[in-house]
């Protein structure tokens, strides 16, 4: 995720993340392993959200990402393949926090993991987890790296 977000500063990466959920209590927290992080292009136009009126006007790609239907489909179908599913997404925010930001929020599904990679100059130098609560708003959630993970293989624990 680091290396995608380093290559393509200082337009925002995005790709998903495919693994497995692990169990749900009452409340509906979850854990979720993962297994496999899908780089994808930014696919991002001003038609994916038009009511954000705000920023992104001059080199969009910087400020916001997007996921096409036909990625997300192909990836659902790859996962499923082999027995997993998609269970969260992963995008960078160039020169700026490893923060969510409203855009984010608003287009965010409840299930999902949404890592977010903090890039400064060309450099990844932060990465932190979040999820939505019941209320939609974002929540740290935590991640934790497997000692006998592989480069791209890591766990994923709320
Ligand atoms: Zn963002």
């Amino acid at each position: 995720m680091s290396a995608h977000a380093e290559r393509v500063y200082p337009e925002e990466c995005c790709g998903l993340l495919v693994g497995k959920i692990l169990l749900q209590n009452e409340e509906g927290e979850s854990q979720k392993r993962l297994i496999e992080t899908v780089p994808l292009d930014n696919e991002w136009t001003a038609e994916v959200f038009p009511e954000d009126t705000s920023t992104a006007s001059a080199q969009p790609k910087r400020r916001r990402y997007s996921i096409s239907p036909e990625d997300m489909l192909r990836t659902q179908r790859q996962a499923r393949e082999q027995g997993l599913s998609i269970i969260g997404v992963y995008h960078s925010h160039p020169d700026h926090e490893a923060v969510p930001s409203e855009c984010d929020r608003a287009l965010a599904w409840p299930e999902y993991a949404y890592v977010i990679v903090s890039v400064r100059s060309g450099q990844a130098v932060d990465v932190k987890n979040w999820a939505l609560d019941s209320t939609h708003q974002f929540q740290p959630e935590v991640m934790r790296i497997s000692p006998s993970s592989a480069r791209d293989r890591m766990p994923v624990s709320a």
